[in-house]
C-alpha cells in the first residue's frame, strides 16, 4: 500500500468531549475506497487529492505511540471520521487494530465510526479498552435496503452485514449504536426507510442512533453526488438543483415528518438519540471507578 508523509496523527478536537465524547481525533488511512457517492470527505476544502485510493500514513503507529504517550491528560480517541478505519486493506495490514492496541496500553478510550463489519474482528481489543475507558462503536446506515446501498455506497459492506456486526458488538457488552447520516433527500428520506432501520438497529441490540436528516455538499463532492445521480437515478440531479442550488446543508423536505416519526420509534424502544444522554450513557460507569481508585 501506498504511504502519504504525516507529522502528528493524534490531534486535539476544537471542541472536546462534544461530539460523542471525542476528545481527539485520529486518521491512519488517507483517503477512502467504500465510493459513497454523497462522501463529504472528498470535498475541495480538505485537499486530498485522488480520494478513492486509500494510503496509510508514513510510520503512524510510532506517531500514534509517541503522541499517546505525551499527551497530558487522557480522554476519547475517535477514529473514522475522514476516511473509514476498516477499509479492506485493513484486514491483511492491521494499522487500526494495532493503534486499538495503543490506545489501551496508555488508557485511552475509542470511538470508531465505520460501514464495516471488520470491526468485529477487533472486539478482542475494545473489550480492554473498554474495562478501563468508555468505548463507542457507530456504524453508520443510511438505508435499511442492500440493493439500494450498493448504489449509493458501492464498495462498502452492504448494511445487512453492518447490522449483524452491531448485533456482535452488542453482545459483546459494547456501547454500539447507529449513525443516521447522511439521509438522502428523495433517496431514502422515506419514513418506512427510517422506521426499518431504527427497528432492526432495535434488534441487532443498539444503544442509539444518530439522525441528520438531509446532507451536505460542497465544492467537489457536489459535482462528484451530480456525476452519480446522473449514472444511478437520471432526473433526480434537477431536483437537487431547483431546491438546494449552491446550499451547503440540504435538509430532506421531510425532515420535522422523519424526526417526528423517529423519536416517537426510538421513545418505543428505549433508544437514546440526543447527543448529551448518549455521552452520558457512553461514560456510564467510568466516573465512580476512578473515584473509586482515588
Ligand atoms: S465510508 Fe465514509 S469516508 Fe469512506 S467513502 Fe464512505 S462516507 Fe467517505
Amino acid at each position: 500500500m501506498d504511504t502519504v508523509p504525516a507529522k502528528t496523527i493524534v490531534t486535539r478536537t476544537k471542541s472536546p468531549g462534544a461530539w460523542f465524547g471525542i476528545d481527539y481525533n485520529m486518521n491512519l488511512y488517507r483517503g477512502c475506497c467504500h465510493g459513497c457517492i454523497y462522501c463529504d470527505s472528498r470535498s475541495a476544502c480538505y485537499g486530498i487529492e485522488d480520494f478513492d485510493r486509500v494510503r496509510v500514513k508514513q510510520g503512524c503507529l510510532e506517531i500514534v505511540r509517541d503522541e499517546l504517550r505525551r499527551k497530558v491528560k487522557t480522554g476519547v480517541v475517535g477514529t473514522g471520521a475522514m476516511s473509514d478505519p476498516y477499509n479492506p486493506f485493513e484486514r491483511e495490514h492491521r494499522y487500526t487494530r494495532h493503534a486499538l492496541e495503543l490506545l489501551s496500553a496508555f488508557g485511552f478510550g475509542a470511538a470508531i465510526a465505520t460501514k464495516s463489519d471488520l470491526i468485529t474482528r477487533d472486539i478482542d481489543i475494545l473489550g480492554e479498552i473498554r474495562s478501563q475507558m468508555p468505548v463507542l462503536c457507530k456504524l453508520t446506515v443510511t438505508t435499511a435496503d442492500d440493493a439500494l446501498a450498493a448504489r449509493v455506497e458501492p464498495h462498502a459492506p452492504p448494511p445487512s452485514a453492518r447490522f449483524r456486526a452491531m448485533e456482535r458488538l452488542s453482545a459483546a457488552g459494547l456501547f454500539t449504536g447507529v449513525l443516521l447520516m447522511p439521509v438522502l433527500p428523495y433517496l431514502e428520506d422515506s419514513r418506512e426507510n427510517v422506521l426499518e432501520i431504527v427497528r432492526r438497529a432495535h434488534g441487532a441490540g443498539a444503544r442509539f442512533i444518530y439522525p441528520a436528516f438531509g446532507m451536505t455538499c460542497r465544492e467537489r463532492q457536489r459535482e462528484y453526488y451530480y456525476g452519480r445521480l446522473d449514472e444511478h437515478f437520471p432526473g433526480l440531479r434537477d431536483k437537487y438543483v431547483r431546491r438546494y442550488g449552491a446550499r451547503y446543508v440540504c435538509t430532506s423536505p421531510r425532515a420535522r415528518e422523519l424526526w417526528a416519526a423517529f423519536t416517537e420509534a426510538c421513545a418505543a424502544y428505549g433508544i437514546l438519540f440526543d447527543m448529551k444522554t448518549i455521552i452520558r450513557a457512553s461514560r456510564q460507569g467510568y466516573a465512580e471507578r476512578q473515584l473509586t481508585l482515588f
